[in-house]
């Protein structure tokens, strides 16, 4: 079972917290698609006949291409890969994009999975992040997109916004729980240097808010998504009856992926690679023949470590078996020696055999992930 991930590299404008490889140069789209479809073929042979379980347009923003150009780069796909006949095929899509007549049309597609932008229901919040819908359009997109057929919807939020206060986020967790979406991915605010966020923050324009209350914000989320019914499966990501994400299980699960387009990173188990984070690279290079990716292959060291990363990050957790099967003993040992202290401060828990977060655990993830890799002196 193989994934793909495709990088639809254009955004109308940019939004202040994003570090997504991104362009407004829209000129460009023609270009891009003749040469996005080159390299789908090009690489047809790179999963051995491996069955395709998900494919996934990221971005970017796939909306804001036409219906008729995903429906190409599809077709595409299939003539080269052995594509599972149930594929889960999920667009990113922003609200602004989600006409009627667009949705509609999307639907009658083999799209069967929408990844709607909200990101929040508030105004105040749409407007700092420099979003360009408001929660009105937000709410309207989702249920335009219920309305269109599509019966499988993932939303995101993020929290952890400058200045935003507990009730603000309450309501914004009981806005998307009342629109009956089966999966919400909820992130944490990250300041990435080169955003506009990064530059207010260390400008003094905004302040990070406090860390209490940002725990305190995760705790609302996660209370009142698991009282509506939702499975908190993976740190940022919440589903309804089983509905994960197949396209982000397969990274959490460490299996193949292949991805196409500026930015895209692929994966077979022993390599990564990436291609270029530009569009005029990407294109320079299909026209002069040109390589557009860089890789690397794998050290036991980087397997050990990224299979701590992924796993720890799911409900799944970090197993005792698969530790010992798969790792030297030097890694296994580091592994338990590190992991006590998040045993003894109940950070981490072990049950059926795997350590996993517990409440407490998933807030600070990231400095339990940090300790438990292995890095050589
Ligand atoms: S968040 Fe999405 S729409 Fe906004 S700039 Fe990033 S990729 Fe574009």
């Amino acid at each position: 079972m193989a994934g793909i991930y495709i990088h639809i590299p254009f955004c109308k404008t940019k939004c202040h917290y994003c570090d997504f490889y991104k362009s407004t140069d829209f000129a460009s789209r023609p270009d891009f698609l003749t040469a996005l479809k080159l390299e789908i073929e090009a690489r047809k042979d790179e999963l051995s006949g491996e069955k395709i379980e998900s494919i996934y347009f990221g971005g970017g923003t796939p909306s804001v291409l036409k219906v008729s150009e995903i429906r190409q780069i599809l077709e595409k796909i299939f003539a080269n890969y052995s594509v599972s006949e149930q594929v889960e095929i999920t667009m990113e899509c922003n609200p602004d994009d989600l006409s009627a007549q667009f949705l509609n049309e999307l639907k009658a597609s083999p799209v069967n999975r929408l990844s709607i932008g909200t990101q929040s229901f508030n105004d105040r919040d749409l407007k700092s992040m420099n979003r360009r819908h408001n929660g009105n359009q937000a709410i309207s997109a989702v249920k335009a997109a219920q309305e269109a057929g599509f019966s499988n919807i993932s939303i995101d939020l993020i929290y952890g916004l400058p200045e935003q206060t507990l009730e603000a986020w309450q309501q914004n967790v009981e806005k998307a729980i009342s629109l009956n979406v089966q999966h919400i991915s909820a992130y944490h605010l990250t300041y990435h240097e080169g955003t506009v966020f990064y530059d207010y923050l260390k400008t003094g324009k905004i302040k990070e808010l406090p860390d209490d209350l940002s725990f305190d914000q995760f705790k609302i989320l996660k209370q009142e998504l698991e009282r509506a019914d939702f499975e908190h499966y993976e740190i940022s990501n919440f589903a309804k009856s089983g509905l994960y994400s197949r396209h982000n299980r397969a990274y959490w699960e460490r299996r193949s992926y292949l991805g196409f387009g500026p930015s895209a990173h692929s994966f077979d188990l022993k390599t990564r690679r990436w291609n270029v984070s530009s569009l005029r690279k990407y294109l320079q290079a299909f026209e002069l023949n040109s390589p557009y990716w860089e890789n690397e292959i794998l050290s036991d060291q980087d397997q050990y470590n990224d299979y701590v990363i992924t796993s720890l990050r799911t409900i799944w957790g970090i197993s005792s078996n698969y530790l010992e099967q798969n790792f030297e003993s030097r890694f296994q040992l580091h592994f338990k020696n590190e992991a006590q202290q998040f045993m003894e401060t109940k950070h981490l828990k072990v049950e059926a055999g795997s350590y996993r977060l517990s409440t407490e655990g998933l807030f600070i993830s990231d400095k339990i992930m940090e300790q438990l890799l292995y890095v050589e002196d």
